[in-house]
C-alpha cells in the first residue's frame, strides 16, 4: 500500500488520540501531515514532536498566543518547531482540512464546526474518515450530495456506521430493508424518568462501555447519540427513518446489523474498541494485522436485545421527529443539543431541560425545506441565541 498522508480535526481528543495511536503502530502506511487542537497546546507539542506534521492549527484564541510563545521558548532544543505552519481559528482549521496532498482527513473535532472545513475537504475529492458525526446531522444532504459530485468517499468512523458499512461489502446491488442499530443504553439503561429528574454530570459521565470524548458521553446517557446516529446513517446509507430500528445492547459486541430482502441478517462483532473503526476507515479496503483484543463469546457467553424505551429517553424521539421533518429541523436539534450540554455540563440546567428545549427551538423556528449551506449555518446560529436567550 502506497503510504497516506493523514490530517487530524480534533488530534487530543478520545478519536484523535486514537487515530494517531493507530498511525503510530503503523509508520510505514500512514504519515501525519496536519494536527488541529482547540485549546491543549501542551499535548499538541508532544504529537508534534513524535509525528513531525507539516501545518497545526489551534482554535482558541488565547491558545494560539500562548502556543506561539511556547513555541519560541522550545525551539532551541526542538528544531523542528521552526519548520511547521500554525494556523489559528476555524479558518485555519478550513486551511488545514483543504491541503491538496492529503490523502484522508479524518474529523474528530466535536460538533458542526466540523462542517465547512469537512466540505473543503471534499471539494478537493479527499477521503473523509468522518467521526464529527454533528456534520451531516446538520447538514446530511449538502454533505452527501458534494461528496457525490466530488466522488469523495466518506469512511465512518463511528463504530456503529463502520459496522454497517461492513456488513454492506459486496451487497452493492441488493436492497437494505432495515438497519438494526444497536445502542449500549448508556450509564442510564434501564433507570426510570423519576430516578433521571435530579441526576447530575458526574453521574451521566458514567458510560459503561465506552471511554469518550465529554460531549458524546451526556449525549449518550440522553440517548441523544443515538438520535445522531440514525440520522447519520440515514445519510450514509440512504434508508427511511422508519426502517432503522434502535436495539439497545448492553453488552455492545455486536456493533450494528443489516437486514437485506430477503430476510437474512449481516451483523458486525467485535470487543468494543474505537481503534477498530478508525484502523478499518484507514486501511479501506484492506484489513491491517493488529493486536488488539480478540472477542472470547465464550466468556461473554449472552448478548442480550431491548426496545429503547422513548418515554424515559425524549431526545431519540426528538431526533426521529427531525429526520421525518428533514429541512433544517436536524440542524436546530443538532446546535440545541450542543448548547444545551454545554450548560448541563457547566450545571446551568437539569437533565430533562435538554429535550425540553430542543422541542422548543424545534417547534420555533422558521422551517426551511431544502436550506442551502448558507440557510444552515443562519439557522444554526438562530437556534444558538435562542436557547442562550431562554437559559439566561
Ligand atoms: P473529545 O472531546 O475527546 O475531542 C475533541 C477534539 O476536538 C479535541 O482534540 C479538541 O481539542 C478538538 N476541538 C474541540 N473543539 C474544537 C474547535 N472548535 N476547533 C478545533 N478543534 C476542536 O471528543 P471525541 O469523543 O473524540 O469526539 C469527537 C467526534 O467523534 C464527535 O463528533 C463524536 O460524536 C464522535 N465520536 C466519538 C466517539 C468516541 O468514542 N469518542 C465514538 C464515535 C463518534
Ligand atoms: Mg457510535
Amino acid at each position: 500500500m502506497k503510504i497516506k498522508n493523514i490530517s487530524i480535526l480534533g488530534s487530543t481528543g478520545s478519536i484523535g488520540s486514537q487515530t494517531l495511536d493507530v498511525i503510530r503502530k503503523n509508520p510505514n502506511l500512514y504519515r501525519v501531515e496536519g494536527l488541529t487542537v482547540n485549546k491543549s497546546i501542551s499535548q499538541l507539542l508532544d504529537q508534534i514532536n513524535e509525528f513531525k506534521p507539516k501545518s497545526v492549527a489551534i482554535f482558541d484564541d488565547t491558545a494560539y498566543e500562548e502556543f506561539l510563545t511556547l513555541v519560541e521558548e522550545k525551539v532551541a532544543t526542538s528544531p523542528y518547531l521552526a519548520k511547521i505552519n500554525v494556523y489559528k481559528g476555524h479558518e485555519g482549521l478550513i486551511k488545514i482540512a483543504g491541503s491538496r496532498t492529503i490523502d484522508i482527513l479524518v474529523t474528530a473535532v466535536v460538533g458542526m464546526i466540523g462542517l465547512l472545513p469537512t466540505v473543503e475537504a471534499i471539494k478537493n475529492s479527499t477521503t473523509i474518515a468522518l467521526a464529527n458525526k454533528e456534520t451531516l446531522v446538520t447538514a446530511g444532504q449538502i454533505v452527501m450530495d458534494l461528496a457525490k459530485k466530488h466522488q469523495a468517499k466518506i469512511l465512518p468512523v463511528d463504530s456503529e456506521h463502520s459496522a454497517i458499512f461492513q456488513c454492506l461489502n459486496g451487497e452493492e446491488s441488493n436492497k437494505i430493508d432495515k438497519i438494526l442499530l444497536t445502542a449500549s443504553g448508556g450509564p442510564f439503561r434501564g433507570r426510570s424518568r423519576q430516578d433521571l429528574i435530579n441526576v447530575s454530570k458526574l453521574d451521566a459521565l458514567k458510560h459503561p462501555n465506552w471511554s469518550m470524548g465529554q460531549k458524546i458521553s451526556i449525549d449518550s446517557s440522553t440517548l441523544m447519540n443515538k438520535g445522531l446516529e440514525v440520522i447519520e446513517a440515514k445519510w450514509l446509507f440512504d434508508v427511511e427513518p422508519e426502517d432503522i430500528i434502535v436495539h439497545v445492547h448492553p453488552e455492545s459486541i455486536v456493533h450494528s446489523m443489516v437486514q437485506f430482502q430477503d430476510s437474512s441478517v449481516i451483523a458486525q462483532l467485535g470487543c468494543p474498541d474505537m481503534r477498530v473503526p478508525i484502523q478499518y476507515a484507514l486501511s479501506y479496503p484492506s484489513r491491517l494485522d493488529s493486536d488488539f483484543e480478540r472477542l472470547d463469546l465464550f466468556k461473554i457467553a449472552s448478548l442480550n436485545f431491548q426496545r429503547p424505551d422513548l418515554d424515559v429517553f425524549p431526545c431519540l424521539d426528538l431526533a426521529y421527529r427531525a429526520l421525518r421533518e428533514g429541512g433544517t429541523s436536524a440542524t436546530v436539534l443538532n446546535a440545541a443539543n450542543e448548547v444545551l450540554v454545554e450548560y448541563f455540563l457547566n450545571d446551568k440546567i437539569g437533565f430533562y431541560d435538554i429535550p425540553k428545549y430542543i422541542e422548543m427551538a424545534m417547534n420555533e423556528h422558521d422551517f426551511i425545506d431544502q436550506p442551502s449551506l448558507k440557510d444552515i449555518i443562519n439557522i444554526d446560529a438562530w437556534t444558538r441565541s435562542y436557547i442562550k436567550n431562554i437559559i439566561n
